[in-house]
């Protein structure tokens, strides 16, 4: 269902402006601000193949590679490992729904098909704990898969990762070691719970 409703988004982005969220936007009184533009193609639990599940968000922004602002979704800190292309992980020292702990917000795909960095100069490889407030621009969405020939769909994904205890972020590739975004968001962004219906505010 929603590889289908994708196709119909990508055929033609600007007769679907109803399905979008908009960069720096909020539903009601959700603690986290949307972090890009776009439709939310595939959210939390999503299966693109036996066995999968998708660990956050794949928010579309129907434009090219370097075009669709990225900003910070809440304040926090933050780092780039020294060998990302595409990639940000943001701290935050307090979680707004659960204080007391601390969790990680990811932003990646910002970076073309052949690992051309979209991130803003900023934020280069190897950076460490700066300070962001929610809003603040990171870069653009790209189509980076880390196979040149085979990029993604342009795109952010984004999802909120669990402390491992020690300080750092535990690993994003496994569901389990993410949250479900729907309560920070105020949108239906769980799989198993939304069906159908395309994740946006409703009056
Ligand atoms: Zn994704």
């Amino acid at each position: 269902m929603r590889f289908n409703r994708l196709r119909t988004w990508f055929s033609n982005p600007a007769a679907h402006a109803d399905w979008t969220i908009r960069a720096g936007e909020t539903c009601a009184n959700a603690p986290f601000v949307f972090p890009t533009d776009g439709y939310i193609g595939f959210i939390w639990g999503d299966s693109f193949r036996p066995g999968h599940r998708h660990q956050g968000l794949d928010i579309f922004g129907g434009e090219a590679a370097g075009v669709t602002p990225v900003v910070a979704a809440y304040s926090g800190y933050v780092s780039r490992l020294p060998d990302w292309k595409s990639s940000l992980i943001i701290r935050l020292p307090e979680d707004p729904l659960q204080p007391g702990r601390q969790i990680w917000t990811y932003y990646t795909h910002m970076a073309d098909a052949d690992g051309g960095s979209y991130i803003s100069p900023e934020y280069p490889p190897g950076t460490s704990e700066v300070y962001v407030e929610a809003g603040t621009p990171l870069g653009y969405q790209g189509n980076y898969s880390g196979d040149p020939d085979n990029p993604t769909g342009v795109h952010l994904h984004f999802s909120i990762v669990l402390d491992d205890g020690q300080g750092s972020f535990r690993n994003e590739l496994e569901m389990r070691n993410t949250l479900d975004p729907s309560p920070y968001f105020n949108l239906p962004l769980n799989a198993e719970l939304n069906q159908g219906e395309v994740p946006v505010c409703r009056e």
